[in-house]
């Protein structure tokens, strides 16, 4: 990437040309295997994973290409709240939101537990490329507040 043009450490995000969120750097190998057409897929070496619930931008590089929903192989969380949030061991919002309301955090506590184990194939199996452990977290901190 030509760095000429930083001059704030923010310059080097890469924003969604349909929203404008700030993305998350996903390699290309990432951005294959969730595609239904590997093929197919346009996209720089790094692209970035769209965070934007209500976008459906789900890839986009630098060059303002972009994967969209409908390209993906399965839904993908945030841009359908029904999808698991850990693609490993499936956690759904849902999952979370029953823990919340009978107020024991079992089935989000059994998933982190796990998502630390040699078992855990979060990075792998999600389409942003990084454990679920994070995102998790924040949905259950954000709805318990
Ligand atoms: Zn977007
Ligand atoms: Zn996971």
């Amino acid at each position: 990437m030509n760095k000429a043009f930083v001059r704030e450490p923010d310059a080097t995000d890469e924003l969604c040309p349909r929203c404008g969120a700030i993305g998350t750097p996903v390699p290309r190998a990432v951005v294959t295997r969730h595609v239904r057409e590997p093929a197919a897929v346009a996209i720089a070496e790094t692209a970035n994973f769209c965070p934007s619930p209500h976008c459906d931008v789900v890839y986009f590089d630098m060059f303002e290409r972009t994967i969209s929903v409908t390209a993906m192989r399965a839904p993908v969380y945030p841009k359908d709240p029904e999808a698991p949030i850990c693609a490993c061991f499936g956690l759904t919002a849902d999952d979370i939101d029953r823990d919340l309301s009978e107020g024991v955090a079992t089935r989000t506590k059994a998933c982190l537990l796990r998502a630390r184990t040699a078992e855990a194939r979060c990075g792998e199996l999600s389409p942003t490329g990084q454990s679920c452990v994070a995102e998790v977290q924040r949905y259950f901190l954000r709805r318990k507040s």
